[in-house]
Formats: C-alpha cells, sequence, structure tokens
C-alpha cells in the first residue's frame, strides 16, 4: 500500500479550511526568514500560500543575511508581543552567525506553532503535548489516516534530530508503540531496523534503506528529502527495492513532505483557539 502524503494534506486542509470558517476566527502566522538560501526562501513561500488557501492570515519578516543574534531576536520579541500574531515561524537553517537554540528559545510557547521551543518538545516527551513539530506529527497523521495499528507494535526511528528522529519517537511512544531510537553510532543498525513493524527513516542519505532492513510487511515512511546520482529527488528508502517487502510505504516525493506544511497550518489554527479558550482542550 503507498501511502499518499499529498492525498491525505489534500483532505487536511480542506478540512481545516471548512473549520476555520466555522469559528469565526481568523488566525494569523508569521513567518521568520533570515538570508536568501533558495529552498528556504521556497518552504516559506508555500507556507503563505497554504495560509491563503484555508483563511490564515500571514506576514512575512525577511532579515538579511549578516543579520545579528540580536536582530532576530527582536524580531521575534516583536511578534511574541504582538496580540494579532497566534503563530510564529523561524525558518530554519539560520545562518552561522545566527544562534540558533538563542532564537528557539525566545519564541513565546503558546506561539510556538514548528513545536521546537523546550517548552514545547517537554510537553510532548512528557505526554501532554500543546504543539509537535510538523513533521513527526504530520506523520502521525498519515498513519492514522491509513489506520495503521501502533499501539503495542515496535516502532524503530533511524535519526535523533530535534525536528524529526527525537519527537517522532516521543509521539510513538504516546501512541503506545515500542519504540527504539537509532543514530550513526547505533551497533547493528540492520538487526534492529529489521525488528520494525513501523520503520521511520529520517537519515538524510539518498536510498540508504535497502530491502534487506526491512521486516516483511513493515510500515516504511521515509522522511529523507535527498537527491540520486542523476540529481533526482528522492528519499533515504531505495523505493523501488523495498515497496513489495513492506506492507505499507510513503513515495518521495508525495508522502511525508506535503503533511508538514498542513500540520503547521492545524497548529496555527490550534494557537489561535487555545488563545481564545485559554486551555490545553483544543
Ligand atoms: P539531521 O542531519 O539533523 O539528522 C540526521 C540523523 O540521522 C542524525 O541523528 C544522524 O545520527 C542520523 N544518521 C546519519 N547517518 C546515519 C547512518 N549512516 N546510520 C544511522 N543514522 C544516521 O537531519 P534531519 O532529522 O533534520 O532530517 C533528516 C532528513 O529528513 C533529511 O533528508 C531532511 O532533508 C529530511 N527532512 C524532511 C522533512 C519533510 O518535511 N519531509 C522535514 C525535515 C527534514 P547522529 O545524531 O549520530 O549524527
Amino acid at each position: 500500500m503507498i501511502l499518499d502524503g499529498k492525498a491525505v494534506s489534500e483532505k487536511r486542509l480542506e478540512l481545516l479550511k471548512e473549520e476555520i470558517e466555522e469559528s469565526g476566527l481568523y488566525p494569523r502566522l508569521a513567518t521568520v526568514i533570515v538570508g536568501e538560501d533558495p529552498a528556504s526562501q521556497m518552504y516559506v513561500r508555500m507556507k503563505h500560500r497554504a495560509c491563503e488557501r484555508v483563511g490564515i492570515g500571514s506576514i512575512g519578516i525577511e532579515l538579511p543575511a549578516d543579520a545579528s543574534t540580536e536582530q532576530v531576536l527582536e524580531a521575534v520579541a516583536r511578534l511574541n508581543n504582538d496580540p494579532d500574531i497566534n503563530g510564529i515561524l523561524v525558518q530554519l537553517p539560520l545562518p552561522g552567525g545566527v544562534d540558533t537554540t538563542r532564537v528557539i528559545d525566545a519564541v513565546a510557547p503558546e506561539k510556538d506553532v514548528d513545536g521546537f521551543h523546550p517548552c514545547s518538545l517537554g510537553r510532548l516527551f512528557s505526554g501532554t503535548p500543546v504543539f509537535a513539530p510538523c513533521t513527526p506529527q504530520g506523520i502521525m497523521t498519515i498513519l492514522d489516516e491509513y489506520r495503521i495499528p501502533i499501539r503495542g507494535k515496535r516502532a524503530v526511528v533511524v535519526g535523533r534530530s530535534i525536528d524529526v528522529g527525537r519527537p517522532m519517537a516521543a509521539l510513538l511512544l504516546n501512541a503506545d508503540a515500542t519504540v527504539t531510537i537509532c543514530h550513526s553510532k547505533t551497533e547493528n543498525l540492520e538487526d534492529e531496523m529489521r525488528r520494525a513493524d513501523i520503520l521511520v527513516s529520517a537519515i538524510g542519505k539518498a536510498k540508504f534503506v535497502g530491502p534487506e532492513m526491512v521486516k516483511e510487511g513493515a510500515t516504511v515512511i521515509d522522511v529523507g528529502i535527498n537527491q540520486d546520482e542523476q540529481g533526482k529527488l528522492c528519499g533515504d528508502v531505495d523505493f523501488d527495492a523495498v515497496k513489495d517487502r513492506a506492507g505499507a510505504i510513503t513515495p518521495v516525493p508525495g508522502g511525508v513532505g506535503p503533511m508538514t506544511i498542513a500540520t503547521l497550518m492545524e497548529n496555527t489554527f490550534r494557537a489561535a483557539k487555545l488563545r481564545t479558550c485559554g486551555n490545553n482542550t483544543v
């Protein structure tokens, strides 16, 4: 079974548009981009377009590549104090001269729609999430849409970054999976991977995952965005070689990627609802 993230994201965006319309709220997202990295600019444009589509207002703050940490912190502080802004997204990676940790820590937790603030991650790991990072949360949505069983299953997450691997493991654990996190120092990586009922690869290495690393019938989630030898977009998983062994698999493109932006929209609406209701029940 191909897990069609594009289709799921379209469905979720349409639903969200209706929900926002019915709520009478006008959520607003602010993006902050530093420098002119073309990939970052493209992602930010896509986020603004998605906002427009679902009825979320958006503003973009652009700072020059040589902006100091203080300048970025000032921009974030202004957005923190702006009552019209519900969500703040600082596009990563930031240029080398900017202290990323200080910037992430400066975002007001109630506006942290990217879910990278230590408060958000702490809540997630304590089992009481408010905002989970968008890529792993989007993966949970795909698993849910396709009714992939998680409870009691063995999940293996390869990669331990703050944006994908770690929060992915926490989300799967919160959903009652038995979770193993692997990384570049893991011994017997293939053995660990082969035990997975749900295998999530977030490594960033083209076609790294072959059929010998996948249990027959496993659900394989490919987070990687890489280029193959021909310069074509591909994931961490050797899709053609693995697809017949896997029970379900996300393609690249059209799998995990589209869900990231859809989830950002959902988190922004959630931030607006939380502001209105003042508690974590939405
Ligand atoms: P990072 O580079 O931050 O993390 C990569 C992780 O993979 C690290 O934990 C690293 O281990 C581990 N790793 C690297 N090589 C190996 C190996 N040979 N064996 C086992 N583990 C290994 O990347 P991200 O988590 O940010 O992103 C991962 C991939 O996902 C990238 O391709 C990125 O482009 C993509 N991505 C896609 C998104 C989407 O929306 N689809 C969103 C975010 C990322 P160690 O910690 O030991 O170094």
